[in-house]
């Protein structure tokens, strides 16, 4: 994964006026100016300028282009690049692209460009996840989240705890030159705070995966309640406005329904379950062992209820989960006796403004724009984790008087687990894994 011998991919999605072919390597220029044809040639060219020039093979013209020159080690991918504009056409991309295959470039894989970013130190691993993030964003909220990983807040936090993991290491290892002499360096009360600090900070990351990994996805919002009272009328009014798309999940008669949208800056994951009641009907009962499982999923639960309707019992619901309760057809009753109900008219949409507010004040955004760092990849959560768990041993291994050197191995094993995040320590396969599920040309 070392190469650095010139790739191409195209870089923008095809359909619009202009696409992009993005080429970098060594040689890239020079394998450019091949193919080019304007005033001067790109090798002469001084770097981040634009030229304007036709794309020829041979006697034929491909296109009208416009080039950037980029020269190493400051560009994307540390390397020598160009980027070349084209007339939006597939077949001119394509065109263009074989005919710099054919002048000594090669296809991309997936990601490469930014695996090589990663690989000269342009970013780190976190960061270079984060432009996946950055292209994948639908909302205020995930782009602020992704915009603050891409630009290295999350790294600086890293860094800073991986620093105090460090010294503490260190000072153990100290101890372990003069075992002889059963000298203590690290100071044990001093360690217990560096640790009690770090551990801190390991979970108040961890804690915020679950608002992180719900914009990233969509707060996942399930609504329930008995068939008939208005659930997809609700559903329809909610995505309505903002005309997103209704799918049925296939499989039943009686399926769950998703849809998304957003409100003020965050995306909503919304679905509309098959009533629960007991049936004997089994592809009813398949749509509410569904129902169940978006039940368990969800982050808020909306227990639709008719108003004016006697014996209202709230669902159950789990921790972390919030419940609103909505009592609907309030056009048709009086009746407001059920506490802290949302009443609303789905039909008419009375009252469904307020629902809104409700469900967009169960997610604090300030803190994420403020650029506060928040963990949104489950891979990051899962290293968290495996460091959480690591970082307990060393605690136990310091309250039962255990020695320097079990302490800082332990120590070392949070450092490596948190370095997996930003990939100071890491692996050919993890790097595969990772930019395999980025596309091309990025
Ligand atoms: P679901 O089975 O829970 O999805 O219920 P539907 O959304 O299909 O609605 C069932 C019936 O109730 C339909 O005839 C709707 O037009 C009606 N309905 C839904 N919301 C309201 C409302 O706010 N007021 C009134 N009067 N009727 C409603």
């Amino acid at each position: 994964m070392v190469d650095n011998d010139i790739i191409v991919a195209p870089a923008t999605a095809m359909g619009g006026a202009i696409a992009v072919i993005r080429m970098s390597g060594e040689g890239a220029v020079e394998c450019c100016d091949k193919v080019f044809a304007g005033r001067s040639r790109l090798a002469d060219a001084a770097p981040y300028t634009v030229h304007y020039g036709r794309i020829v093979d041979g006697d034929r013209t491909l296109d009208d282009v416009l080039v950037s020159v980029f020269r190493a080690p400051h560009s994307y991918t540390g390397e020598d690049s160009v980027e070349i504009s084209i007339h939006g056409s597939k077949y001119i991309a394509s065109e263009v692209m074989s005919l710099l295959v054919r002048n000594g470039a090669r296809m991309a894989r997936a990601g490469e460009f930014s695996v090589r970013a990663f690989l000269a130190g342009k970013m780190d691993l976190s960061q270079a996840e984060a432009v996946a993030d950055m292209i994948a964003a639908d909302s205020r909220a995930s782009h602020a989240l992704a915009s603050t990983q891409m630009r290295g807040g999350y790294s600086r936090s890293l860094q800073s705890l991986r620093r105090q993991l460090l010294d503490i290491a260190s000072l153990l290892e100290l101890e372990l030159d003069f075992s002889e002499e059963e000298v203590e360096f690290a100071d044990r009360s001093h360690l217990e705070n560096l640790l009690n600090h770090t551990g801190a900070e390991i979970g108040r990351l961890m804690e915020s995966f679950a608002t992180g990994n719900a914009i990233k996805e969509g707060v996942a919002t399930a609504i329930v309640g008995a068939p008939n009272v208005g659930k997809s009328t609700l559903l329809n009014r909610l995505v309505g406005e903002d005309r997103a798309m209704i799918s049925d999940i296939a499989g039943t008669t009686r399926d769950t329904v998703e849809a998304h949208c957003n409100i003020d800056g965050v995306q909503f994951r919304f679905v509309d379950t098959a009533g629960i009641r007991t049936t004997d009907d089994r592809l009813e009962q398949m749509g509410i062992e569904r129902t169940m499982k978006a039940l368990r999923e969800a982050r808020i639960v909306i227990q639709m209820i008719e108003a004016g309707c006697s014996g209202f019992e709230p669902v159950a619901v789990g921790d972390g989960q919030t419940l609103i309760v909505v009592a609907n057809k309030a056009d048709r009753s009086d009746d407001r006796s059920v506490n802290d109900a949302i009443y609303i008219s789905a039909k008419s949409g009375d009252g469904v403004d307020e629902l809104r507010a409700r469900l967009r004040s169960t997610v604090d955004t300030e803190r994420i724009y403020a650029g506060e760092t928040v963990v949104s990849n489950a891979r990051h959560f899962a290293a968290l984790q495996r460091a959480s768990e690591a970082l307990t041993r060393a605690m136990t291994a310091l309250h039962s008087g255990l020695s320097g050197e079990l302490l800082s191995e332990e120590i070392r094993e949070v450092l490596q687990h948190i370095g997996e995040i930003t990939g100071d320590v890491t692996s050919d396969d993890i790097l595969k894994n990772i930019f395999s599920k980025f596309c091309i040309g990025k």
